[in-house]
């Protein structure tokens, strides 16, 4: 798969699924824009490292996904936008009569909003370049309900209806919108929560892992990032463009159940 000429811009970068798809579209031959909302040495030194791995530009712009006007300035910023990953996600347990309302917004703010934000913006670029690549990081949360989780499954299921209408908007246009719905990746995010619950439920990390981890996922492995950076760059292959306004499901047998 030949990327090269193409630019991607990938919304919350800097660690896990995002990273892990920007240098798989690096290693496709892409230029890539990082995205987190700080400005610190380390963001701008992981586009200086992946620019060096893979001779591809590479850049860090800050900002913050929670705001509609930076997530339109994100793309401005850019430059080009022929691939937007929108990436950028949190995540907050709590019964719904206890959740907390600055989660609510936010989550649905970062996880929903962004994408219509820099999708907004980013489609004029596509047009004019006659070609365009959304790509949306759901979840297996998008297609099924967990408990106290209201705030990210009302996003993620929300994501998949926005994916479906911009495949429709834009299906005459050389331009396709899909989603990924990957099960539990083992990012930062997660690898944090493993020894705590350890302790909470008696349990070796191990144990946490298989049974409550991965209690929903029927491989009892974890999807990896290189495996969604896979699906990221066949999606943006020619073989894929007449895949649009759907998702793919890299989710261990999840959602088969
Ligand atoms: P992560 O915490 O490792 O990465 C999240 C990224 O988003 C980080 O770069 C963070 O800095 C950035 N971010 C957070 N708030 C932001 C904001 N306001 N503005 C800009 N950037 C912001 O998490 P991850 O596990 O890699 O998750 C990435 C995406 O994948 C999320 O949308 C998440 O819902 C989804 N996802 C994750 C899993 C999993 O098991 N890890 C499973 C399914 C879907």
């Amino acid at each position: 798969m030949d990327l090269s000429g193409k630019t991607a811009v990938i919304t919350g970068s800097t660690s896990g699924i995002g990273l892990g798809i920007a240098q798989g579209l690096a290693e496709a031959g892409a230029d890539v824009v990082l995205n987190s909302f700080t400005d610190r040495d380390e963001d701008h030194a992981l586009a200086e490292e992946i620019a060096k791995a893979h001779g591809v530009t590479a850049r860090y712009i800050k900002a913050d996904m929670s705001k509609g006007a930076e997530c339109r300035l994100l793309i401005e910023q850019s430059g080009a936008c022929d691939i937007l990953v929108n990436n950028a996600g949190i995540q907050h347990v709590a019964p719904i009569d206890k959740f907390p309302t600055e989660k609510w917004d936010a989550i649905i703010a970062i996880n929903l909003s962004s994408a219509f934000h820099t999708t907004a913006a980013a489609l004029p670029l596509m047009r004019t370049a006659g070609w365009g690549r959304v790509i949306n990081v759901a979840s297996a949360h998008g297609l099924r309900a967990s408990p106290y989780k209201s705030a990210y499954i009302s996003a993620k299921h929300g994501i998949l209806g926005m994916t479906k209408t911009v495949g429709l908007e834009t299906a005459r246009e050389n331009i396709t919108a899909n989603a990924i719905c990957p099960g539990y990746v083992l990012t930062p995010l997660v690898e944090a929560q493993i020894p705590d619950t350890a302790k909470e439920y008696d349990m070796s990390e191990d144990e946490v892992i298989e049974k409550v981890i991965l209690e929903k996922q029927p491989s009892k492995e974890f999807v990896t990032v290189e495996q969604l950076a896979g699906i990221a760059v066949f999606l943006c292959s020619e073989m894929a463009a007449q895949v649009t306004g759907t998702s793919i499901s890299a989710d261990g047998g999840w959602t088969s159940a």
